[in-house]
């Protein structure tokens, strides 16, 4: 590897968020300078309430803090490992609450505001940039999150060329395959119709009797719902998504004709009953572990989506990787826009950071700031970083952000939705365990504790090998 000097250039960063506080961190830590331009207070979003970094704008938890166990868990390991500054505020401002991590919301954000506030590498600038950074800025992370002010955000819009940045997300609620009874559900494609880079039988397909299809409408009728915030109410829907519940309120037979239809598709369990209703699930991830419900974009409240949709047949078991939820966000089509560095393709000196990529959560923002941090910092050196392996937490989440996402014809142009971390994004295991220490098989959910426990295992064994590899290679030059 050649050595080369520090780049005397700083690396502008835009937004100090939960990706942007850590990205400069990550920058500043490398030995980097950082100029780090926050518009709070000079201008608010509609949700953050002060001018402390990394200010949590809603819940004050950053969900299981079991790293054998939970995916997220896992993130939160492979970012202290990394020396984050948001676990490490994190960690020190934790309040109880069972086996999360909850935090001290003020205290944390004084962590962290104190932190960056004292780093000698880091410059803060209190004011929005209101538009495309100047050129002249060469190494730039774009970390302005899901209520990016809207002059920054028609910039990268009309770079990106994409229609719209800021949607209602319609998002539909995505299921572990494996949790699927695929004793009662069947592979098959509307009509068998093998369309481009199909097979005939790329669906799963749950029936549904009169009885249980009825039942199933009074239910969504009945279910909790989530109010709309005053500030979303002018932001478009997503590609004109509606919501599965405002569907069964324009009629009964709604959804029936819709997302639920039952034509072209036969039961192979039992040949000769016609369904009365289907539900349909599409493959969502390259590695075909994910599946998510077509057209189950709802607005329901988390409880009653589990109530609800464990009640079609074959998903009583149904494990979900992320539940359905409509709010506003704005975040990039980045499986098309960005690069495996998180460089824009259309001018590679911007690189984004947080929930703006298609990441979703408090950890997961924080943990592609991370990433961009590092990336950004091995640039300033004349390097290039190789991405963790996806074998890793952050591995996997960049690869749903950069290339794991399948595009379908029939979702529209830009079926690409904002995903938390889960297992469901890291790639099989090479053998799954099947048996106990003593020699004795493992029960079904055993298998399942066994696995994940397998995965995270692998995650840290292979991020330790990479830091090794390449961050103190990168460190020592
Ligand atoms: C209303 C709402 C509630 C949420 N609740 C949760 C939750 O409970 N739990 C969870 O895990 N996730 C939640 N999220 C999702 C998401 O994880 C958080 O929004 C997270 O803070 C995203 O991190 P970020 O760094 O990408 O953006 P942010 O943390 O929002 O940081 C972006 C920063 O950029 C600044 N900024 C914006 N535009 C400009 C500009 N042009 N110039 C300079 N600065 C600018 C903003 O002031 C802000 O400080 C919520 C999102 C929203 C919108």
């Amino acid at each position: 590897m050649s050595v080369t000097k520090p780049s005397p250039d700083p690396v502008h960063i835009i937004g100090a968020g939960l990706a942007g506080s850590e990205a400069a961190w990550q920058v500043a830590s490398a030995g980097g300078r950082v100029v780090l331009h926050e518009m709070r207070p000079q201008r608010m979003t509609e949700a953050h309430r002060t001018d402390g970094l990394a200010e949590l704008v809603c819940s004050n938890s950053f969900r299981s803090d079991d790293a054998a166990n939970n995916a997220v868990g896992l993130l939160h390991a492979e970012m202290r490992r990394l020396g984050s500054l948001i676990m490490r505020a994190a960690d020190a401002n934790q309040v109880p609450a069972g086996g999360a991590l909850a935090v001290d919301r003020e205290g944390f954000s004084a962590a962290v505001t104190k932190a960056l506030n004292d780093h000698p590498l880091i410059e803060i600038r209190r004011e929005e940039i209101a538009g495309l950074p100047p050129a002249d800025w060469r190494n730039v992370i774009v970390a302005t999150g899901p209520l990016t002010s809207a002059p920054l955000a028609d910039a990268i819009r009309e770079l990106t060329d994409e229609s719209a940045l800021a949607f209602f997300d319609a998002i539909a609620p995505i299921v572990h395959k494996d949790s699927i009874d695929m004793s009662v559900a069947w592979f098959q494609s509307r009509y068998d119709k093998v369309g481009p880079g199909g097979t005939g039988a790329d669906y799963i397909n749950c029936p549904m009797t009169k009885e249980q299809y009825d039942a199933f409408v009074d239910a969504l009728l009945a279910g909790e719902k989530v109010d709309f915030k005053d500030w979303e109410t002018n932001t478009p829907y997503f590609d004109g998504c509606l919501p599965v519940e405002v569907m069964a309120e324009r009629g009964r037979e709604t959804l029936r004709h819709g997302p639920m239809k039952p034509v072209g598709l036969t039961n192979p369990h039992d040949p000769t009953t016609k369904p009365y209703a289907i539900v349909q699930l599409r493959q969502d991830n390259k590695l075909g572990t994910l599946y998510n419900m077509v057209g189950f974009q709802t607005k329901l409240k988390h409880g009653a989506q589990q109530r609800v949709f464990r009640t079609i047949p074959g998903l009583e078991q149904a494990e979900f990787a992320r539940l359905g939820g409509l709010h506003r966000n704005t975040f990039l089509n980045s499986p098309k826009l960005l690069d495996s560095q998180l460089r824009l393709r259309a001018e590679p000196r911007l690189r984004f950071a947080g929930q703006m990529t298609g990441c979703e959560g408090y950890v997961e923002s924080a943990s592609i700031g991370l990433l961009t941090g590092l990336c950004a910092a091995a640039d300033t050196r004349g390097h290039s970083l190789a991405p963790p392996p996806p074998t890793t937490a952050l591995g996997a989440l960049l690869g749903h952000i950069t290339g794991g996402h399948i595009e379908t014809i029939d979702t529209g142009p830009r079926s690409f939705q904002p995903m938390n971390i889960n297992f469901g994004l890291f790639p099989p295991l090479s053998s799954v365990p099947t048996k106990k220490p003593d020699g004795t098989r493992l029960r079904r959910n055993e298998k399942t504790v066994a696995k994940k426990q397998a995965m995270s295992a692998r995650a840290l064994a292979d991020l330790d090998r990479w830091i090794s590899d390449h961050l103190h290679v990168a460190a020592a030059a």
